[in-house]
């Protein structure tokens, strides 16, 4: 079995990998690391919670490891793109944590936040940028950045860049790029217009391909339960007593409701603890020892909490909060599950949660078994069944008709769970993945006229 020690990489990132706890290479690390590191352009198609982030992560800090030079004033060595925010600044994370016993630079591009920063952060020139394609090309227009002397662009998740209609600005980037460079292209689904993309850019790329997060999540048996809100601490209890619990890791989306659901659990005689970033290092060190040690099976956390979690053996992941992004559930549900265990992950689904859960159903490209705990329903269809065939169904998840306020969130997801009424011709067929596929493909071309 291949180790990270077999890819011959500089020390400071050996170190940092065995800082970071990983033992072996994940498929597409074992794949692509070599490949990248030997000079050569990339095609890897691999979802989020792959690993893919350090199959290219790695080799491009061990190439600026190898060579270090000072950037020039105003340009960057490796460039980044990448569709959102906030999958930047998790790649200037992982950039940062890998590279972090090297001296290198490195900063973020992104919308949404004041440019005088960003300008003055690329003065003096970076090793790594990471960047959404829109503020970059404004920071270039501003000549606060020229891209002559990038060495390596990573176009990180293709197909999403092209589905929020960014190929004019990816266009207009590579235009700027040195045509001497290493380009690496990832992907989680290969469209035409990926492969197109890539055949343009990319000199004679190898290609690396892994079963999607669904490996993880294969291995892990999901459920999803639509409740009420109210009943979720009376559901959580009933969870946790009837399921045969090694160890059970608790999700909330905020630090107070971390709090308020252990407390339940513990006036419910459920030995549990909380951890999230109001507590002490001390009072987390304690908690995480007593949650290894067994002597407490239940630890509610939160998503930033949660990161620094190295814990094997937990048998279930309890997503007592959706998360509102949808890759934060891949990183949940993979904390169960480790080195090739089988684990389960339980989330509980309220009114307001289920735009959350088509965005994660959507990512994971399948959708989750679910059973319908709310007042009055009979667990006869998938829960997601009710969601997009029923317009009563759709009226109790949404509010809508009932006189009650609905959030943005809620009314987007009528929107969208009304359009996908139309296309469903095969309802008997509507939890497959394959049905899952037709659906985004369908989308994806609807989308097409907008993008061009
Ligand atoms: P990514 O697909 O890049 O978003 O990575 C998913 C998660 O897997 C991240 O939280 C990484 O820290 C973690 N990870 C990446 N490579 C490994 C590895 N070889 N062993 C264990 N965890 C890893």
């Amino acid at each position: 079995m291949t180790t990270f020690h077999d890819f011959g990489l500089a020390e400071p990132i050996n170190r940092a990998i065995a800082q970071e706890k990983y033992v072996t290479p994940t498929p597409i690390q074992t794949d692509a690391i070599p490949l990248v590191c030997g000079g050569r352009d990339l095609i890897g198609i691999a979802q989020t919670g792959t690993g893919k982030t350090a199959a290219f992560a790695l080799p491009i800090l061990n190439r600026l490891a190898r060579d270090p030079k000072s950037p020039e004033k105003k340009t960057c060595r490796v460039l980044v793109l990448s569709p959102t925010r906030e999958l930047s600044g998790q790649i200037l994370d992982s950039f940062r944590t890998y590279g972090r016993h090297l001296q290198l630079s490195s900063t973020l591009a992104i919308g949404g936040v004041s440019m005088g920063r960003q300008v003055r952060a690329l003065m003096n020139g970076v090793d790594v940028l990471v960047a959404t394609p829109g503020r970059l090309l404004d920071l270039i227009r501003g000549n606060a950045l020229r891209l002559g002397r990038v060495e390596v662009l990573v176009l990180d998740e293709a197909d999403r860049m092209l589905d929020m209609g960014f190929i004019h600005d990816i266009r207009a980037v590579v235009a700027k790029l040195p045509a001497d460079r290493q380009t690496l292209l990832f992907s989680a689904t290969m469209p035409r217009e990926v492969a197109a993309l890539a055949a343009q850019m990319l000199r004679e790329p190898a290609r690396v391909a892994v079963t999607p997060v669904a490996s993880t999540a294969e291995r892990i048996a999901q459920r999803v339960i639509h409740v009420e809100r109210a009943a979720k601490p009376a559901l959580l209890v009933e969870v946790l007593r009837a399921e045969r619990i090694e160890r059970a890791l608790v999700f909330t989306r905020t630090k107070h409701g971390a709090d308020k659901v252990m407390r339940g659990l513990v006036k419910a005689g459920i030995a549990a603890e909380a951890i999230h970033g109001n507590k002490s290092q001390n009072q987390r060190e304690r908690v995480l020892k007593d949650f290894r040690a067994g002597r407490v099976r239940t630890l509610v956390a939160t998503d930033i909490a949660a990161r620094g979690i190295d814990v094997d053996g937990i048998s279930h992941v309890i997503n007592y909060d959706l998360p509102n992004i949808a890759e934060s559930y891949v990183h949940r549900i993979g904390r169960t599950a480790r080195a090739g265990a089988a684990g389960a992950a339980i989330s509980f689904c309220d009114a307001e949660e289920a735009a959350f859960l088509r965005d994660i159903e959507k990512l994971i490209r399948m959708a989750i078994p679910a059973t319908d705990r709310r007042d009055g329903r009979a667990a006869r269809h998938p829960a997601s069944f009710h969601a997009r065939h029923s317009a009563a169904a759709h009226a109790e998840e949404t509010g809508f008709g009932r006189g009650r306020k609905r959030s943005r969130r809620a009314r987007r997801a009528t929107r969208e769970q009304y359009a996908q009424l139309a296309p469903a011709s095969d309802p008997g067929n509507i939890g497959s993945v394959a049905f899952m596929r037709r659906r985004d493909e369908r989308s994806r071309r609807r989308a097409q006229p907008a993008s061009r």
